[in-house]
């Protein structure tokens, strides 16, 4: 029995850091939403006890530190699992891009083995095992549109927000997360205002949403590496309806309502970068399988 699982990428429609906690962590604030550009993880039941990542992407480790296989460790010593698995990743994530490709993965693996392994787990004690993982795994277990509160790992589900196209442009860099929580002060930040993006969602105003789109980390990221701001810059200037970095970057993303400024906005990134993508936002439900 081989299951297939599909394992999307998230934008952050607003990102805020409230303030470093005394565990290390950074207190956020986060609304993120699902987009229709997705991983595949294919897992097959392997003879033995072990845990083998399968991926051709040279940027993806094929061992303990890849998020799946850690998946698979957690949910093996928790419920004393004894069956080996295989972990198939077609990458299609950008890696290292503000897109949670590694976390989504992570997330897929956990609802996959579930099924597999017939653990009976229900999606909220699959984003608590998530969370052990890393941040964005709880979220990427429920998918959909989300305010994330605490590290990232509470989850409160919004409905979807207005229906557009999402242009996503990837410099050339990969971007270390930790180094930009590292380098971020939060004095004088320019914050997103979080609770109008709520309002903006639950009304459907698609201008209000783009309004108010806004994230913290861009203070950093832009500073580190030029090669985003002007990618901003280039998507503004082609007509995006609002632009924004998702996460920790370096990734730059587009909100674009009209086919035809969408094509203009795709086809004049695609000058400037080699990973450039038109895709829908998934919206609301729960549509990682
Ligand atoms: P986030 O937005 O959650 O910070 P990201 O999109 O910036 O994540 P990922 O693509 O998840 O970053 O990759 C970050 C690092 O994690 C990579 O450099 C890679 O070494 C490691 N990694 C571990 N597992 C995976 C995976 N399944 N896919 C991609 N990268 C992985």
């Amino acid at each position: 029995m081989k299951i297939m699982m599909k394992a999307p990428a998230k934008i952050n429609l607003t990102l805020d850091v409230l303030y470093k906690r005394d565990d290390g962590y950074h207190e956020v604030e986060m609304i993120m939403t699902t987009v229709d550009l997705a991983d595949r993880i294919e897992l097959e039941p392997l003879s033995g006890d072990k845990i083998r990542i399968i991926s051709h992407n040279r940027f993806v480790p094929d061992d303990s530190r890849n998020l799946a296989y850690q998946a698979a460790q957690l949910l093996k010593d928790r419920f004393n699992v004894r069956s080996g698995v295989a972990i198939g990743i077609e990458k299609v994530i950008p890696v290292a891009a503000g897109l949670a490709g590694g976390s989504s993965d992570a997330a897929a693996t956990l609802k996959g083995l579930n099924q597999l392994w017939n653990l009976g787990l229900s999606l909220d004690e699959l984003a608590e095992i998530g969370a052990e993982i890393g941040s964005d795994v709880s979220f990427c277990v429920y998918g959909g549109t989300a305010l994330a509160k605490g590290r990232g790992e509470k989850i409160q589900h919004l409905p979807a927000p207005p229906n557009c196209w999402v242009v996503l442009a990837k410099p050339t860099i990969g971007v270390s997360t930790a180094e930009v929580y590292k380098n971020l002060k939060l004095e004088g930040l320019k914050r997103p205002d979080t609770k109008a993006m709520l309002e903006a969602i639950h009304t459907q105003d698609y201008a209000s949403v783009c309004t108010n789109v806004g994230n913290v980390l861009e203070s950093v990221t832009l500073k580190l590496y030029p090669e985003v701001a002007l990618i901003k810059e280039q998507m503004e200037r082609f007509g995006a309806d609002a632009v924004l970095m998702s996460g920790s970057g370096p990734t730059v993303f587009g909100l674009i309502q009209h086919d035809s400024r969408m094509h203009r906005v795709y086809n004049g990134l695609r000058g400037f970068c080699d990973q450039v993508y038109a895709v829908r936002l998934l919206g609301d439900g729960n549509p990682v399988d």
